[in-house]
């Protein structure tokens, strides 16, 4: 089980991730390599690459993810929208093949009305001009909550824009267990089942990431607030069999979750402590 949590590079960039990484006795983790309120990236080689990987060596800490910002929407229908989106994840894909990483998580984007289709066939011509097939990633379409405007909230979404994407070998897809369970597929009583469906729609060997949160609405609510793990709708049980199930055993295993207690909360999903982390403040992944 690789189990890591959303953390910060402030400052030291992959150091500091690495340093808070070991703090909560993590596996992997994943960050933002720019803020999401936009602005200039900070250059990608004072990121500290080099130690921060001969020192994830030393500490068993493998497998790291980025997170794409939040401002690109490759679904807008808005002209400047679209360029910054290009623009950014054109960028984003040269920043991340620097640090040696291997997945870029992506929501698909928000159609702001247009409806579904007209978001979908966006999204794959907006990957289209900026896949070449050379990437040393994967791009990873992330599952959505059930918010009517997202694109991704079903599986047969993610499967569209794949099978119109012409290097979609670089292609794959990243759950979100909180996501999953507010769109209405019960992985608490049926994850095996939801698994099946995606190997149907989509392929199970496109699952390359999951994001492990507890829900803060019940189930098919369609709203994305991450909760604490054991502090929402899906439970500590469910959320151990999730984590634990042998089809997620070699891809990163990302908490995304309120409040600053993944160190308890990895320990909670390892089975270590049967203790419940504190209650925090709703969180999103900023899919709202
Ligand atoms: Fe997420
Ligand atoms: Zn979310
Ligand atoms: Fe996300």
């Amino acid at each position: 089980m690789k189990l890591g949590a959303n953390v910060s590079v402030a400052k030291t960039g992959l150091l500091r991730a690495v340093e808070e990484s070991e703090s909560y006795r993590a596996d992997t983790y994943m960050i933002y390599t720019r803020s999401n309120r936009g602005g200039a990236a900070r250059p990608i080689d004072q990121f500290h690459r080099d130690e921060s990987w001969a020192r994830m060596r030393e500490v068993g800490i493998d497998d790291p993810v980025v997170h794409l910002s939040y401002l690109v929407n490759l679904a807008s229908e808005r002209a400047e929208t679209l360029e910054y989106g290009r623009m950014v994840l054109r960028e984003e894909i040269k920043r991340v093949e620097y640090l040696g990483f291997r997945y870029i998580v992506m929501h698909p984007g928000s159609h702001v009305g247009a409806g579904t289709a007209v978001g979908v066939a966006r999204i794959a011509q907006g990957l289209n001009e900026i896949l070449t097939g050379e990437e040393k990633l994967w791009i990873c379409l992330e599952t959505m909550a059930g918010d009517g405007s997202k694109v991704g909230n079903r599986l047969e979404e993610i499967a569209e824009i794949i099978e119109l994407v012409t290097h979609k070998e670089r292609l794959a897809v990243c759950i979100d267990t909180c996501h999953n369970y507010s769109a209405g597929y019960d992985i608490v009583n049926d994850f095996d089942g939801f698994l099946a469906t995606f190997d149907d729609v989509i392929g199970l060997s496109r699952l390359k990431v999951a994001h492990i949160n507890d829900s803060r609405h019940p189930f098919a609510a369609g709203k994305d607030r991450h909760a604490n793990i054991g502090r929402g709708s899906l439970g500590v049980e469910a959320l151990r069999r999730i984590v634990r199930h042998e089809a997620l055993q070699d891809i990163p295993l990302i908490l995304e979750t309120p409040g600053g207690h993944y160190r308890h909360e990895i320990a909670l999903l390892r089975g270590e402590t049967d203790e419940l982390p504190p209650e925090s403040a709703a969180a999103s992944d900023g899919g709202e």
